[in-house]
């Protein structure tokens, strides 16, 4: 697919037309350009270190998505996105470029209008890393909160005070 079509595709689930979509859509265009395809499942995970407007580009186009797990938000703020593909244990990793954004006096739509003419390799110091994807989500069992009663993943149940309570009541009770 076409840049143009891939950011139509990529908006359409985002919402809005901005620089950080575009970025996204670039490096999904990469990925799928390189080995990858579109995730029905647990194919293929992400494992991004921001959470900006990027993000959506790889849940609209690539299927890494927060509900199914296989997208990962590691919370670094950097502008750093891994894919490892479980099929051909092919992982890639794209660095956004600081010079990326183009000239300091562009306009928004100047800015989006240079991204998507750029090359995937002219915005983004592009790896292959060993494929050591994080492990597949685990369905786990949901036990109630002792003090609210909701239930709760049995991994992040706090036992404080002889109850397994939810986090959110740990740090109430702690106050
Ligand atoms: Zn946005
Ligand atoms: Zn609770």
């Amino acid at each position: 697919m076409e840049t143009k079509e891939l950011m139509e595709k990529a908006t359409r689930f985002h919402g809005h037309i901005c620089p950080g979509l575009a970025i996204g859509v670039l490096a999904a265009k990469y990925v799928l350009e390189h080995g990858f395809k579109y995730s029905p499942n647990e194919e293929v995970v992400a494992v991004v270190e921001n959470d900006n407007c990027s993000i959506d580009a790889f849940q609209a186009l690539l299927g890494t998505t927060y509900g199914k797990g296989n997208l990962i938000h590691q919370d670094y703020g950097k502008l750093n996105y891994y894919f490892y593909n479980r099929e051909t244990e092919k992982a890639i990793k794209l660095s956004l470029k600081s010079k990326a954004f183009g000239k300091k006096k562009l306009s928004k739509h100047e800015r989006i209008k240079h991204l998507l003419d750029s090359k995937p390799e002219n915005i983004f110091s592009i790896y292959e890393i060993e494929f050591n994807p994080p492990g597949l989500a685990e369905i786990e069992e949901s036990i109630p909160c002792d003090i609210c009663g909701e239930p709760t993943m049995n991994s992040r149940l706090m036992f404080y005070k002889n109850s397994s309570m939810c986090i959110p009541c740990y740090k109430a009770q702690r106050k």
